[in-house]
C-alpha cells in the first residue's frame, strides 16, 4: 500500500509577548526541526498510531473517538481526526508512525507541529482540501477540544506559513501574514531553562483577565486598539497592576512594529535592543519572568555576538530566544551554560513552514 508522509516544523516567537490574544502583532519563525507523520490508509475504520519518541501505541475506531478514551499524547493527532469528522471532510482508517526531532514541551510548539502535520497527512491520504488558515484553525480546535488548551493561532500559523531566512509577521486580528527577510548572518538559539512554574496556568489566565479588564476600562475591543499616549493619559484612573499589564502589551505591539522596520532596514542591533526591552518589560510590567530566565538574558547581554535575547512564550519558566551572529553560537552556548548549568540550548535558523516545503529537512 502507498506510504503517505507529511511534515510540519516547530516555531519560535522572536518578538511580541502575550500579544496574540490581545489581537496584536507578533514576529515569529519556523525552526529547522519538526514532526513527521508517515503511514498508510486502511480498508476499515481503525486508526493505529505509534510515536517513535514516546514509544507508545494507541488504536481506536474513529466511530468511537472521544478524548477521554485515548492517551494524552495521542489527543493532538486524534483531535485533528475529530475535526475532520465534524467538518465532514473525507476520512477513513489509517496506520501512522509519528516521529520528530523537536524537544517536547520546550516552547518550540511540538504540539502545533504535530497537529499541522496530522492535518496535512489526512488531506493527502483522503483527498480533502483546506485553505491555509483553515488548516491552522483545525489544528487549534483539535488542541481546544481534545487537549483542553485554549491556545491562540500563532503557533499553528507560524508552523505552516513561515518562510526560510525570513521572520513571519502575524497580525493576530486579521491573521494576515507578511514575510520579512532575516539576515543569513544570524542564528537563533533557544535556551530552555528547564523551569516549569507550578502556577503557570493560573498565572497565564490571570494575565489574560488583566488584559481583558484593561481593554474594558479603556473602552476598546482589545489592547491592540490602544496607543501608548492613550494608555498614559488613563494611568491615574487605572489600578497600578492593570496599568502595567496593559503597558506591556501596548509596548510589545509597538516594539513588534519597530522591529519590523528594523528588519526591513537590516538593522539587527536595533532589533536586538527591542528584544532586550521586551524582556525588561516582562520583568517589570507583566511579571511573567523568573530568576532563571533573567540570568539567561543577563548572560546573553554580557556576551558579544548576541544581538538580543528575551523570554519566549508564556513565561514563568520555559525558554529564552537569542539572536546571535553566525559563527559565534558555541561561545554563546558556553556563556549561557556558565550562567545556568542546567540550560539546554538548541541552535536553529529561520526555516520554511509546512506549506512552503512538503519534505522534511534532513534530521540532525
Ligand atoms: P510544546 O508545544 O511547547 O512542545 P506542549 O505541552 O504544548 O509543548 O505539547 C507537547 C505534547 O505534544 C507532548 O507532551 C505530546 O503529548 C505531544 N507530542 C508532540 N510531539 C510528539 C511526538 N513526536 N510523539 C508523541 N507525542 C508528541
Ligand atoms: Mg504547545
Amino acid at each position: 500500500m502507498n506510504s503517505i508522509s507529511a511534515y510540519a516544523p516547530g516555531r519560535a516567537e522572536l518578538l511580541g509577548n502575550h500579544t496574540d490574544y490581545n489581537e496584536g502583532f507578533v514576529l515569529a519563525l519556523a525552526v529547522d526541526r519538526g514532526t513527521t507523520i508517515t503511514g498508510q490508509v486502511r480498508n476499515d475504520r481503525m486508526i493505529r498510531l505509534h510515536s517513535r519518541e514516546l514509544d507508545k501505541t494507541e488504536s481506536i475506531s474513529f466511530d468511537h473517538l472521544l478524548a477521554e478514551k485515548v492517551a494524552d499524547w495521542s489527543r493532538y493527532t486524534l483531535g485533528v481526526v475529530d475535526q475532520f469528522r465534524r467538518n465532514e471532510l473525507p476520512l477513513g482508517g489509517f496506520d501512522a508512525e509519528i516521529s520528530g526531532n523537536l524537544p517536547l514541551g520546550a516552547g518550540l510548539s511540538s504540539s502545533a507541529s504535530l497537529e499541522n502535520a496530522t492535518v496535512l497527512f489526512l488531506l493527502k491520504a483522503f483527498g480533502g482540501k483546506l485553505e491555509p488558515l483553515q488548516i491552522a484553525k483545525f489544528s487549534q480546535m483539535a488542541e481546544h477540544d481534545f487537549v483542553g488548551v485554549r491556545c491562540g493561532l500563532l503557533d499553528q500559523i507560524a508552523s505552516l506559513m513561515s518562510k526560510a531566512a525570513h521572520t513571519t509577521f502575524i497580525d493576530c486580528r486579521t491573521f494576515q501574514v507578511d514575510h520579512l527577510p532575516l539576515s543569513d548572518k544570524v542564528s537563533v538559539i533557544i535556551a530552555n531553562s528547564g523551569v516549569k512554574h507550578a502556577l503557570v496556568e493560573g498565572e497565564y489566565n490571570q494575565r489574560r483577565e488583566d488584559c481583558e479588564a484593561a481593554a474594558r476600562e479603556l473602552g476598546v475591543k482589545a489592547l491592540r486598539d490602544v496607543s501608548l499616549e492613550q494608555l498614559q493619559s488613563y494611568k491615574s484612573r487605572m489600578s497600578d497592576r492593570i496599568y502595567h499589564r496593559a503597558l506591556h502589551i501596548v509596548g510589545e505591539n509597538e516594539r513588534v512594529q519597530l522591529g519590523a522596520t528594523a528588519l526591513r532596514q537590516g538593522d539587527l542591533a536595533q532589533f536586538g535592543e527591542l528584544m532586550f526591552a521586551s524582556h525588561e518589560s516582562s520583568q517589570a510590567n507583566f511579571e511573567n519572568s523568573c530568576p532563571e530566565l533573567d540570568q539567561l538574558v543577563a548572560a546573553a547581554r554580557r556576551t558579544s555576538g548576541v544581538f538580543g535575547a528575551r523570554l519566549s512564550g508564556g513565561g514563568f519558566g520555559g525558554a529564552t530566544i537569542n539572536l546571535v551572529e553566525q559563527g559565534r553560537e558555541d561561545e554563546v552556548v558556553r556563556a549561557l551554560q556558565a550562567a545556568l548549568p542546567q540550560v539546554k540550548c538548541l541552535v536553529t535558523t529561520a526555516a520554511d513552514g509546512a506549506l512552503a516545503s512538503a519534505v522534511a529537512p534532513s534530521v540532525r
